[in-house]
């Protein structure tokens, strides 16, 4: 099992917001975290991914507690989406995937085949204060996969996408997923969850 999620406990002073959550999430997986405004599902993720303390609890990753060393395979679209808006995006990307362990030769080359295969190439030399948010939010995508990430966490990728890039993204994370990422995502979209996932976790 690539993560386990077993137990855990968050609250916010007297506000308890995760309570004993516990799921598991395995290559090839895509699991939907669903909820009201407010149910937690950016709680969960930023736990998940070592921003935020839980209270009880642990998260395992493949087996052992998860820790930041674990992150270099993770990948994360964070729901305060934000890139250095004065950088070009193509060496932003670049830049993230060398955080993450690329060396430049295999983020250019990575990078350069997400930037084509979403129809993003004319961008690379924009700063991203030049691109429209959803511009902005694609090339955040890429960002999130460009070092191939074992476990890929999104949250609310569809907010912001108008309908033809929100096609396009869900064909990307059934790729991704049949090539054997494990994928956790936060959406309000019904349908897409419906459509996506493998299993459904209500908050
Ligand atoms: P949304 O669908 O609106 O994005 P969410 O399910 O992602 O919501 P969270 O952002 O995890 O929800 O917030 C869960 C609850 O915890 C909310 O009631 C929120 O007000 C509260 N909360 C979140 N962060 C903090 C914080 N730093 N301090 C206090 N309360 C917080």
């Amino acid at each position: 099992m690539l993560l386990q999620v077993e137990k855990i406990e968050k609250s916010y002073g007297d506000h308890c917001v995760l309570d004993g959550l516990s799921f598991t999430v395995d290559r090839c997986e895509v699991v939907g975290i669903m909820g009201a405004n407010g149910a937690g599902k950016t709680t969960l993720l930023r736990i998940i991914n070592c921003l935020l303390e839980a209270d009880g609890g642990q998260v395992l990753f493949e087996g052992y507690p998860m820790t930041r060393n674990d992150l270099e395979v993770v990948g994360y679209l964070p729901e305060e989406r934000g890139l250095y808006r004065r950088m070009r995006v193509g060496e932003q990307v670049l830049y993230l995937a060398q955080l993450k362990g690329m060396s430049r030769k295999e983020a250019e080359e990575s990078a350069h085949e997400w930037f084509r295969r979403l129809g993003a190439e004319d961008w690379w030399k924009k700063p991203a204060s030049k691109l429209s948010k959803g511009m902005q939010q694609k090339v955040q995508f890429i960002a999130a996969v460009v070092h191939r990430p074992r476990l890929l966490i999104l949250d609310e990728p569809f907010s912001g996408f108008d309908s033809e890039n929100a096609t396009m993204l869900r064909r990307e994370i059934e790729r991704l997923s049949a090539e054997g990422t494990a994928i956790l995502l936060s959406t309000h979209n019904a349908e897409a969850a419906r459509d996506l996932c493998t299993k459904i976790i209500k908050l």
